[in-house]
């Protein structure tokens, strides 16, 4: 399955929400361009109290896939253990060894927290369109910066004398 964050323009944090199996995306950039179009109506935005204002957030449906940080684990040796390699010593050592591969050194996996699995955009499941919204807005913003950046360059050989 694609990852939807390899199509975000932006550093997007999706709260995932295990009980609703949704994401959270937070839209302020989104919410102010559809405001200034007078579409508003076309975004579902949903409101969360946020150090003291209102932020508006997008709901984007979730599915679980396995970690692939811990390979659906949960755990994973302790960086400090092994992060330079085992050295000679310690391959030598049984004891150490047995401890190593039966998770002496284990700490729970950062990236699911021990959950074995994490939960990323569902792009074939979009029950609520939100997710339709969400991308259509981005392959704009992209478009539009794509644009610039080609605007920026014509200029730019131009004022270089060149064609
Ligand atoms: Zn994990």
């Amino acid at each position: 399955m694609s990852d939807i964050r390899d199509a975000t323009p932006y550093d997007t944090v999706f709260r995932p929400d295990h009980k609703s199996m949704t994401l959270a995306v937070d839209i302020k950039e989104m919410y102010k361009f559809y405001e200034e179009e007078g579409e508003l109506e076309s975004v579902p935005a949903i409101f969360k109290w946020e150090d003291g204002s209102l932020i508006p957030q997008v709901l984007l449906p979730g599915v679980y896939e396995v970690c692939n940080v811990c390979q659906g684990k949960g755990t994973v040796v302790d960086p400090r253990m092994d992060r330079n390699g085992l050295g000679e010593e310690q391959l030598n050592d049984p004891d150490f060894m047995d401890g190593y591969w039966s998770g002496r050194f284990d700490i729970p996996c950062r990236e699911c927290k021990g959950r074995r699995v994490v939960m990323r955009v569902d792009v074939s499941n979009d029950p609520t369109g939100s997710l339709k919204v969400y991308l259509d807005h981005i392959h704009k913003e992209l478009n539009e910066r794509a644009e610039e950046a080609a605007e920026s360059a014509r200029i730019q050989r131009m004022e270089s004398g060149g064609y």
